[in-house]
């Protein structure tokens, strides 16, 4: 077994796809409301078909081809007193929707935003919580069988 390895064979450490999109997904939306940002990572459709006649009666944060709750603000910027355009994806069918919204349905779309982004954190410590337990566990176990001997350090 390779030094620092320990039992399970593994290097470190690991966390789950959805902490690190979690991660990803914060650092966006960490910017004010009225910042337009590019996301670095490539999209499955690099030149989408924009749907601008399309809204969720649920809101902004539902998709009106697939109803996931997962619709992401893509670019925005003030389009006069009180509206907002707003480029939006859906990360689960690639529906794009564009549209001018009043402040109002800006404003729910926001706390939904939050909303999520509080979910994620809780579900992030879940895991991050887990993880530590699930290698504590597998330390002890690796103790008290002797498979972690002085020459792994
Ligand atoms: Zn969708």
């Amino acid at each position: 077994m390779p030094a620092g390895t320990g039992a399970s064979g593994r290097a470190g450490p690991r966390l789950a796809t959805s902490a690190v999109y979690l991660l990803l997904r914060l650092k966006v939306l960490a910017l004010p409301p009225d910042t337009c940002c590019e996301m670095k990572a490539q999209r499955k459709t690099l030149n989408p078909k924009v749907d601008e006649s399309s809204r969720s009666k649920t809101g902004m944060h539902t998709c009106p081809s697939c109803s996931s709750e997962l619709v992401q603000p893509v670019r925005w910027f003030e389009h006069g007193e009180g509206q907002w355009h707003v480029d939006l994806r859906c990360p689960d069918c690639e529906w794009w929707g564009r549209g001018v919204y009043a402040q109002g349905e800006v404003d729910r779309y926001d706390e939904e935003l939050d909303r999520g982004a509080q979910a994620l954190m809780d579900d992030l410590r879940s895991v991050t919580q887990a993880n530590m337990e699930d290698e504590a566990d597998r330390f002890a176990a690796a103790l008290a069988t002797d498979c972690i001997l002085p020459e792994d350090f």
